[in-house]
């Protein structure tokens, strides 16, 4: 194995890995010392009873167990810190994919702090440019009246030819400088725009679900508002379809938390494409998705959540590396039309609540608030 396919094995498969050799190399020079009949008490003076932990046969096969307390509880004891260390192993494995998207998103806000401070630093740095110009420019002026003064006082052509060279050079001078003013202020805009970029690519980044690739939470905080804003002020319709998949944990349970994980592409899939031009699918959370749907009334979502169900429903799904059937996935949809004067959570806590009675109602349906249409 490489070295850097070594690096990417995550540490709970290292661990795991490592605690399976320790138990087989246990029991591999327990077997080979039972095999070869030797007695720990025989080479030490300070026992004169066996440390012999099972006698064997003459093939090898384990006779009576244990003739020493200490030898068996040294035999018990590594084999149980052994298998914790497997089960630390396992659940780090389990649980390293939240582990990953916490780092992933510390990594996003530290991003996008750093970008912040670059920006500052920059803005900042211009601001020092232009303050050492206005400075240079104010000396310039002084120049200037300087000659204006001596001027009256001037009769032979050399003081004249002096003052037009004196001119010259603090016209050269000035042009330098103003050179160097106009490099430095290209290079600034350079960065900042670089910045900018890297900034707004750092936000998008931060709105987006790392699984499905929908828009998260963050960003439903950030835009539901204003979507609501919208409607009320162009008296416009808004609705909400929240969906939930059912016994969700059952098929991380039976067929691990990967296969979850396509399943929730999956469904984030069929999500997109039900919906067109302004429609927003969003990751609410865990397997809670949230339809954001501007110009629809209550009827519109309705069957589009119905709609959704029923082809998730109509699908079998299958292990995608195995082959082997998992069966049917379906979703329980709770969806609510804005009224007039609501504000987003009031909006989210009647969808929520619209689901919560799908839920009861057996799951795998569709409820709206005013009843099933
Ligand atoms: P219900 O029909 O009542 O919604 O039951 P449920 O099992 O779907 O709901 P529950 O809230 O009991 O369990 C949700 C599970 O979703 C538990 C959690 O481990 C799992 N989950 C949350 N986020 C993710 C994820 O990103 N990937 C995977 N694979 N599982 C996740
Ligand atoms: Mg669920
Ligand atoms: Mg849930």
């Amino acid at each position: 194995m490489s070295a850097t396919t070594w690096k990417q094995l995550p540490s709970s498969a290292i661990i795991m890995l490592a605690s399976l050799v320790a138990v087989c190399s246990t029991y591999f020079f327990w077997a080979v010392w039972m095999r070869s009949g030797s007695d720990l008490a025989s080479w030490t003076s300070w026992s004169d009873t066996t440390w012999q932990i099972a006698e064997v046969d003459s093939r090898g096969r384990i006779i009576r167990l244990g003739s020493h307390p200490l030898a068996i509880a040294a035999l018990v004891g590594s084999v149980t810190v052994c298998c914790l260390a497997f089960a630390f192993g396992a659940w780090q494995f389990l649980t390293g994919k939240e582990v990953r998207r916490r780092q992933d998103n510390d990594a996003i806000s530290s991003r996008i702090e750093k970008v912040g401070q670059e920006l500052d630093e920059e803005v900042y740095a211009l601001m020092n440019v232009l303050k050492q110009h206005l400075d240079f420019s104010s000396s310039h002026s002084e120049a200037l009246a300087k000659v204006n003064k001596t001027l009256p006082s001037v009769t032979s052509p050399e003081q004249i030819r002096a003052i037009v060279q004196r001119l010259i050079n603090e016209n050269t001078r000035i042009q330098n400088e103003v050179d160097t003013l106009n490099a430095r202020v290209q290079h600034s805009q350079q960065q900042i725009e670089k910045l900018r970029a890297s900034l707004s690519e750092s936000q998008r980044l931060g709105m987006l679900d790392a699984v499905t690739h929908l828009k998260n939470r963050h960003w439903l905080e950030a835009n539901l508002p204003r979507e609501v804003a919208s409607a009320l002020e162009y008296k416009e319709p808004l609705s909400l379809v929240m969906a939930d998949v059912d016994h969700f944990k059952n098929i991380n349970d039976s067929f691990g938390h990967a296969v979850g994980d396509e399943i929730l592409r999956r469904f984030a899939e069929l999500l997109s494409k039900n919906i067109k031009g302004r429609d927003t699918a969003v990751r609410y959370g865990g397997e809670e998705f949230i339809l954001v749907l501007p110009h629809t009334e209550l009827e519109g979502a309705h069957n589009l959540g119905e709609q959704i169900r029923a082809e998730l429903e109509g699908k079998k799904w299958m292990h995608h590396k195995t082959g082997l059937p998992i069966g049917t996935v379906t979703a329980s949809f709770g969806v609510a039309q804005l009224r007039p004067e609501e504000n987003p959570d009031c909006l989210l806590e009647r969808a929520d609540a619209k689901l919560y009675e799908a839920k009861a109602a057996g799951r795998n349906c569709v409820k709206s608030d005013g009843g099933s249409i």
